[in-house]
Parts: C-alpha cells; sequence; structure tokens
C-alpha cells in the first residue's frame, strides 16, 4: 500500500487497522511531508516491529527523475517518470492514452533558487485536455490525471534535494503541465497537506493556483476554508481573441470567467493574478491593453503579470521591447497593477511541457549537467 499522499486522518486509520495506536498515524505523517523521511525503516521513533510491518506491507514512492536540466539562472527542472495510470477527458470520461506513452507518462516540475526564497512550479495532469494553441503541453493531449502522491512529490524531492541551501521561505506554483482545476481532488487533497502546518507547512498565500478559467472549479474553489491563491490565464483581450486562442474560452466566455473571479473571495492583502502571454503581433498591440485594463476595472483588487513569449517551436513571435513597454505602461496609466516577468530557465525550455514532448517526439535537446 503507498502511504505518500495519504491524509493524517487516512493515516490514523490505517495504522490503527494494522493494530498500532492511533497517534503513530500522526508521527508517519510528520515523517513523511514535515521531515520528508521517505525511509520509514530509519525513522527510530517508531517501534522495531512496527517498522518491519511498514516495510513488509507498505510503499513510499517517489517519481523516478528521467533527467535534470540545470539552466544557467540556477534554476533545474526535472523531467520525472511516473507510473501508468488512467486519463479522462474535460467531461470526466475515461479515454485510452496515447499509445506511444501509455508505459509511463513524464511530467515536469521546476526548482528556481532566488536569494530570498525558493519556487517550485509543478505539473497536475500528464499533458493537458484544455488545447491552449500557445502551449506545448497541449499537444500531448490529455495522459491522465495525477495522483495527491504524485503532485506532492514534485515538491517533495526538489525540496529534500537542495535542503542545504534553502532558504525559509518556499513558493509552489500550480502551473507545470495540466489544468489544476480538470483534477480538482486530487489536487486538493495535495493541497490539503501542502498548507497544513503539521504537514509540509507552507502559508496559502505561498502557494498559487493557475487556471486557464474552468469557472465550475474557480466557484468551487472559493468555497474552500483553506485554499491557494488564484491565477487566471488570460493571454486575450476580447471573447473572439480568446476563442482563438484558448478554445476552453467558448465553453467559458470572459463573462462568465470575470464574474467567477469578481465573486472570488481575497484575503486583506490578497490579489487575482492575471497572467497575459504577450504574443507579437497576436495580442501585444495598445487597443490590447487598453481593453484588458476594461476587463480589470471592476474586479477588486487583481493585478495583471504580462509574460513575453519565449521562443520554441511554436509559430509565435515574441513582442518587441517597445510593445512590451507601451502595454505594460497602458495598464499603469489606467490604474492596474502590472508587472513584466521573464520566464526563468529559458535556456532550458521554460514553455510547460517541452521537455515531455520532446521525450515523445524524440528530439534531441541539451542536457547541461
Ligand atoms: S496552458 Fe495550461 S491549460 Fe492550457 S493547454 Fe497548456 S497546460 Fe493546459
Amino acid at each position: 500500500m503507498e502511504l505518500l499522499g495519504k491524509s493524517r486522518e487516512e493515516l490514523r486509520a490505517l495504522c490503527v487497522a494494522m493494530g498500532e495506536p492511533a497517534y503513530r498515524g500522526d508521527q508517519l505523517y510528520r515523517a513523511l511531508y514535515a521531515e520528508r523521511n521517505f525511509d520509514l525503516a530509519r525513522a527510530t521513533n517508531l517501534p522495531a516491529a512496527f517498522r518491519e510491518k511498514l516495510a513488509a506491507e507498505t510503499t513510499v514512492t517517489l517519481p523516478i527523475v528521467r533527467q535534470r536540466y540545470m539552466s544557467t539562472d540556477g534554476s533545474v527542472r526535472y523531467l520525472l517518470g511516473l507510473g501508468e495510470g488512467k486519463a479522462f477527458n474535460t467531461e470526466g470520461t475515461e479515454v485510452t492514452a496515447k499509445k506511444k506513452i501509455k508505459k509511463g507518462a513524464s511530467v515536469e516540475a521546476v526548482f528556481m533558487p532566488s536569494e530570498a526564497r525558493q519556487t517550485i512550479c509543478i505539473s497536475t495532469q500528464a499533458g493537458c485536455a484544455v488545447d491552449c494553441q500557445f502551449c506545448m503541453t497541449a499537444q500531448l493531449g490529455l495522459i491522465r490525471n495525477l495522483t495527491a502522491a504524485e503532485i506532492l512529490a514534485q515538491i517533495l524531492l526538489p525540496l529534500e534535494e537542495h535542503k542545504e541551501t534553502l532558504t525559509p521561505q518556499t513558493n509552489v506554483v500550480l502551473m507545470g503541465q495540466g489544468e489544476p482545476l480538470l483534477n480538482y481532488d486530487n489536487v486538493m487533497a495535495a493541497m490539503g497537506i501542502l498548507l497544513d502546518q503539521s504537514g509540509i507547512g507552507l502559508a496559502p498565500k505561498h502557494v498559487t493556483l493557475s487556471t486557464s478559467g474552468i469557472v465550475p472549479g474557480i466557484e468551487r474553489l472559493a468555497k474552500e476554508t483553506r485554499r491557494p491563491k488564484l491565477a487566471i490565464s488570460l493571454n486575450a483581450s476580447s471573447d473572439a481573441q480568446r476563442d482563438v486562442l484558448m478554445p476552453i474560452n467558448k465553453k467559458y466566455p470572459l463573462r462568465k470567467l470575470l464574474a467567477a473571479c469578481k465573486a472570488f473571495p481575497r484575503g486583506s492583502r490578497e490579489y487575482i493574478t492575471f497572467e497575459y502571454v504577450l504574443l507579437g503581433g497576436v495580442n501585444d498591440t495598445a487597443e490590447d491593453a487598453r481593453r484588458v485594463a476594461r476587463l480589470m476595472a471592476d474586479l477588486g483588487r487583481v493585478k495583471v503579470n504580462l509574460i513575453p513569449w519565449n521562443p520554441g517551436s511554436l509559430p509565435y513571435k515574441e513582442p518587441s521591447e517597445d510593445g512590451i513597454e507601451r502595454f505594460h505602461k497602458i495598464l499603469l496609466d489606467k490604474g492596474v497593477p502590472a508587472f513584466t516577468r521573464y520566464s526563468r530557465g529559458r535556456d532550458v525550455m521554460a514553455a510547460c511541457g517541452q521537455l515531455a514532448l520532446s521525450e515523445v517526439n524524440s528530439q534531441q535537446f541539451t542536457v547541461l549537467s
């Protein structure tokens, strides 16, 4: 039986079923998530007989690191191998996984250290069904949902690997492969452990869930008592533009999406972040900037992150420096907090899904270390 991904209550029940007192479950919970002790045979606070039983009847499975890509800016991009699993489409119906990758999915996690904090970007699905036109992951299609254990492992593994150099603050962003709100239950099971002070113990303000705009998922998230911050992948200034770039917009158009954002509860200093990838000649005009400012006008506390397109194998162009500055200035002039962010790890393929897709296509890419 797999232990990773189990909640405190599940571990307590498991211990009772194994003939142990329930508080052993609390010890297991702390060992796995707070101490990152994955070899329970060495958890000397547990009785030897119980450790033997655990070794015989349970497992703690971390993904296989298929490759590490070291960026010159210090980021480490992990290509992680997962076991076989089930795939579901956006309606929740099981689908047949793509033949080439059926034997084992790959996902990516990125560890980005800086002076003040480390940020870990994680995936929530292998592949994705949402079909955003500027995203490499979309080309994979949906392979399968990740389990809570697989989501947490992408955080635990790099934290353990970099334990000698960690700063006190860790941020986690759910911005890798997949649409988190289409794997809601597993994502929230993982968030429960991530945000629990006796689990991994991050503050909710340090965890951000980014969605393409799955309105029922946003409404459901709004009702959670403990939840990550919300980010919306916007990328367009009108329905006509967004229908093309992000076809999910036909199902959840801007009017519905922005209404769900407006109603989304926020703490006293909490903002909803709107991410806007600037695609040269596509969505980066002054008129686009003015329309984005109008979309933001009535939503309460929001901010816009402008992300200049990272050149890759998709047919989009980088925006010009002048275009980026003009867009940014129009938002600020209209009173919308705006920031320009350049993606980190550009030299190790920073657009989500690029590594897994490279593997599927057997393309060549450079391993720096
Ligand atoms: S941008 Fe996100 S939601 Fe859109 S296809 Fe890529 S992984 Fe899926």
